[in-house]
């Protein structure tokens, strides 16, 4: 029992209640992390190959900046994770980059054509629920500025560069044309026309709603809304001559760079603010009702809408929790984290763990030790869990002689289809005798050079 304090002050409980990550987040740690690392370093390798640069925004935002772009939409209706701060101001987490990225370029007014590309954490309120998180992390571009198709090409073509280069090959790029203000408004009354002849056979959520969005019901995954949509009129056979025109160039360019689409008319995405090109990654490895990996388009009266100067703009945002089960499915595991090079073992006083580490990390190396002067058995066995390829070895004999052990960490691959040895009894695992193969003593002076050209030998030959 804990004693009450003197001064009357609260007492604490003796046992502090457990504390868990919010309801709806998650939280990532090593290995698994150094696949987000990867995730987001080869998105910023693939953006940068365009000239796309990385823009930063805040987390939080006036609310009115989401709410002038999606009045309409799930996200911004029913899902905002919003809420009044202690000055009164009513903020909320971003459930999206693009509005963001709209202000931002609305108040800071760069010269176009502006090219951004950004990595981070969006935001809804709702029920948590298997693959549904309240904080959940997108990459993405957003170029403003030019209405050129071929913009439209490059933007498409980057996602579709990006999946490959984390070694997705069943990804299916899913195009449509949503019209501009020309043509939209006579195909939505066309539409509207059609669902209204059909209501009674809709859902019982697009029975009630039919005249905010009626391109929202060409999106409903429900039996009763897609039998009714099978029928329903298509954007693309109402598009106006540059429209059409416009449509057409960005497939020519698709097919020009070699890049498999398919059209699909019932494609309109959450969010209303889409003209023209609209487009979705779908993973085929994944489960149909989730399988969509990543998704953007073309959105030219965002920007006057949200108070700037009539400017076109067009971009993608990619889930990274999908796309790392698009990975699992296709069994790519990923290199996880980078594991160290070298592991730095010292049981003569840590001097050397101290220095060498430090030494090899200035040569480039990723270096590694124990500490808290732990046995040699305990720094072995930390050594082989790391990853590192070679240990440098140093005990009272190297210490005093100046010198320091080399040893090859590196075991030799299991033969495929025989059974692996068991693993040594821990109690018998010991410090092999210095004359061991794979082994060899060197100056002090000389052994960071000599790891240096190991581990480079080694990446060579891979
Ligand atoms: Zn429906
Ligand atoms: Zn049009």
């Amino acid at each position: 029992m804990t004693q009450r304090p003197p001064d009357g002050a609260p007492r604490y409980p003796a046992v502090v209640p457990e504390l868990r990550h919010p309801a709806g987040t998650f939280d990532v740690l090593p290995p698994e992390s150094g696949r987000w690392v990867s995730l987001v370093t080869t998105f910023a390798r693939v953006a940068a190959s365009a000239g796309y640069g990385l823009v930063i925004t805040p987390t939080f935002e006036d609310v009115a900046v989401f709410q002038r772009v999606g009045e309409s939409t799930d996200v911004v209706r029913k899902e905002m994770y919003d809420f009044d701060d202690r000055g009164g101001r009513h903020v909320a987490l971003r459930p999206e980059m693009t509005a963001s990225v709209v202000r931002a370029y609305i108040q800071h007014r760069p010269a176009a054509p502006w090219k951004v590309w950004y990595a981070g954490s969006n935001f809804r309120y709702e029920r948590p629920q298997a693959g549904r998180h309240r904080e959940f992390h997108q990459v993405g571009i957003e170029a403003f500025g030019s209405a050129d198709a071929d913009l439209d090409v490059e933007v498409m073509a980057l996602g579709w560069e990006y999946y490959a280069a984390l070694g997705l090959r069943r990804i299916d790029l899913v195009l449509n044309s949503l019209g501009d203000a020309t043509c939209r408004p006579g195909y939505r009354d066309l539409l509207l026309a059609y669902l209204l002849e059909h209501c009674a056979e809709l859902c019982e959520e697009h029975q009630g709603r039919l005249g905010d969005n009626p391109l929202r019901v060409l999106d409903c995954k429900k039996p009763e809304c897609r039998a009714v949509t099978a029928g329903a009129p298509r954007q693309t056979d109402h598009l106006c001559d540059d429209c059409s025109a416009h449509f057409a160039r960005v497939r020519a360019g698709l097919e020009a760079l070699g890049i498999a689409y398919r059209i699909e008319p019932a494609l309109v995405r959450g969010l209303d603010y889409y003209t023209r090109t609209t487009f979705e990654y779908t993973g085929l490895a994944l489960d149909g009702a989730q399988n969509a990996v990543g998704g953007g388009g073309r959105y030219d009266g965002l920007v006057a809408e949200m108070g700037g100067n009539e400017t076109p703009g067009i971009g993608f945002a990619l889930g990274l929790e999908r796309i790392l089960l698009a990975c699992d499915a296709e069994g790519l595991a990923g290199d996880g984290a980078a594991g160290v090079e070298a592991f730095v073992v010292d049981f003569a006083g840590g001097e050397a763990a101290r220095d060498l580490t430090a030494e090899l990390r200035a040569a480039g190396l990723r270096a590694e030790r124990s500490f808290d002067g732990r046995s040699p058995k305990a720094q072995f066995k930390a050594a082989d869990r790391s990853g590192a390829s070679i240990a440098l070895v140093v005990g009272p004999d190297e210490a005093a002689a100046g010198r320091v052990t080399l040893k090859d960490l590196r075991r030799p691959p299991a033969e495929p289809g025989r059974l692996q040895r068991p693993p040594a009894e821990p109690g018998r695992l010991q410090r092999p005798p210095a004359e061991r193969a794979g082994q060899v003593t060197l100056a002090r002076e000389d052994v960071v050079a000599e790891v240096c050209r190991r581990v480079r030998a080694r990446a060579e030959v891979g």
